[in-house]
């Protein structure tokens, strides 16, 4: 396919004076969904109920800034043009992967750091043919036509992908022979990251050892499987073995999107919390290699309007309820589905017990009147009338029962939402090593990749 280089990429690295050296290792975090909100919601549950004295890791790197993240046909973007404009510096409309508004394709950090002789690898939490790490391989219309992103995965420089499982192996509900396609292209399909260790060939496709979910399951219901950890060591030892020289290594948090779209408060914090601690691990190759790498941890846009703090909870919020919980909004929602659809019988007494033992309430969090009286009035409707009506969302729908008692463990904990989708709010950018110091003042998504282009090529100017 030919693909256009972005003119506005090509004018920045003209016009560029920035760096005297190139980092030799990049690498690139998008919390997918990751606003202000999310991060403070994990900074208060580490200072207030870990009682911590030192801000979570992202907020502790020495360079800050921001980034605008409207696409090319709307002010709230998709993860398909948030990704097109942090993989290839140009804007698309929503929908669109890797091509520009008029459908062509435009190359990537993906096609322009491999040709500088940099290994690439991406791992994510969610399926490696979703939409952000596609953006750094893929070029199609649809961010939905995934065999035809899995088949461009086997013609890219990607060295690496992991993620949860193929999205695209079906084509009108019949297995389409994507696996024989990709291992003809040279790249073994190896599942579970515990595997990875026997293999030796240049260009590897990880998925998850456990192959139906379509994530590797949310931290607070624990890892189905591997987890980004795991994706992320494995990512590593495969780059180190195969690109020694330099690297660059996208590392996505896919879950803390589907928990925003999920409103579920808990779950989000959970997730930027893991995704912290994966971000630990690349902080740690930093500090063995402090002059030669770089850093960029930023998001494609927000999800929901997350705001620590609601009008319930005034000027307080509460993230000791993140303890509280053990189940995701979208789990309990499979809980009570099964029950619904099976007409499994259920009475409220036994479901107290269940909300007891999976959120804390009337336990450890005490509801009030109207809040028993809500949540029984939704459990009649639900289970019992069947006149219960049922929330859609990008990836999950969730009965009125499910619903109802995530908007009051919401209501309790102080985190507030505005919106099911994604936001048109700017989402932070945190940096550090070589070349760290360009991140830190306003930016647009379409300057970070830029940015590392202008740091990529400083050694060759
Ligand atoms: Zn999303």
């Amino acid at each position: 396919m030919k693909k256009l280089t972005s003119l506005l990429c090509t004018a920045a690295l003209a016009a560029s004076s920035l760096a005297a050296q190139s980092p030799k290792y990049i690498f690139y975090f998008i919390g997918d969904g990751m606003g202000h909100g999310q991060v403070m919601g994990a900074d208060a549950y580490r200072r207030l109920v870990e009682k911590r004295q030192d801000k979570i890791l992202m907020l502790q790197f020495p360079v800050a800034g921001m980034a605008t993240t409207y696409s090319a046909n709307t002010p709230v973007t998709d993860s398909a043009a948030a990704g097109t404009a942090l993989a290839t510096c140009r804007k698309t409309k929503n929908n669109m992967l890797g091509m520009s508004p008029d459908s062509v394709a435009i190359s990537s950090l993906g096609d322009w750091l491999a040709d500088l002789g940099y290994g690439i690898g991406l791992a994510t939490n969610v399926c490696p043919d979703d939409a952000t790490p596609a953006a750094f391989y893929a070029h199609v219309a649809g961010r939905g036509q995934f065999h035809d992103i899995a088949r461009q995965f086997g013609d890219s420089k990607v060295k690496f992908l992991a993620g949860s499982r193929l999205r695209g192996t079906k084509t009108d509900g019949k297995y389409n022979g994507i696996y024989e396609e990709l291992a003809d292209k040279g790249i073994e399909i190896v599942r579970g990251a515990e595997n990875m260790s026997a293999t030796k060939s240049d260009r590897v496709l990880l998925l998850n050892s456990d192959t139906i979910s379509t994530n590797l399951g949310f931290t607070v219901d624990g890892p189905t499987g591997n987890t980004l950890g795991q994706f992320f060591d494995a990512g590593i030892a495969h780059l180190q073995r195969t690109s020694p020289d330099r690297f660059f290594f996208m590392v996505e948090g896919g879950n803390i999107d589907w928990a925003g779209h999920d409103n579920d408060g808990v779950t989000i914090v959970r997730e930027v919390l893991a995704y912290n601690d994966v971000l630990r691990k690349a902080y740690d190759f930093y500090l063995s290699h402090p002059d030669e790498t770089l850093i960029v941890v930023t998001a494609d846009h927000e999800t929901g309007g997350m705001t620590i703090g609601q009008k319930s909870t005034g000027y307080n919020q509460y993230p000791q309820y993140v303890d509280r919980q053990h189940c995701s909004k979208a789990r309990f929602s499979d809980f009570c589905w099964d029950i619904i659809n099976n007409k499994k019988p259920i009475t409220w007494e036994e479901m107290k017990t269940r909300l007891e033992t999976q959120l804390g309430f009337f336990t450890e969090s005490k509801l009030s009147e109207r809040q028993e009286q809500r949540l029984k009035e939704a459990f009649d409707r639900t289970f019992i009338t069947h006149e219960g009506k049922a929330e859609e969302n990008l990836y999950s729908s969730y009965p009125e029962f499910a619903e109802v008692a995530y908007t009051i463990q919401n209501e309790m904990a102080g985190y507030g939402f505005t919106s099911g989708k994604h936001t048109g709010n700017p989402v932070p950018v945190y940096a550090i090593g070589v070349g760290a110091e360009n991140f830190g003042k306003p930016l647009d998504n379409t300057d970070i990749p830029k940015i590392i282009m202008r740091l990529a090529t400083a050694n060759e100017r």
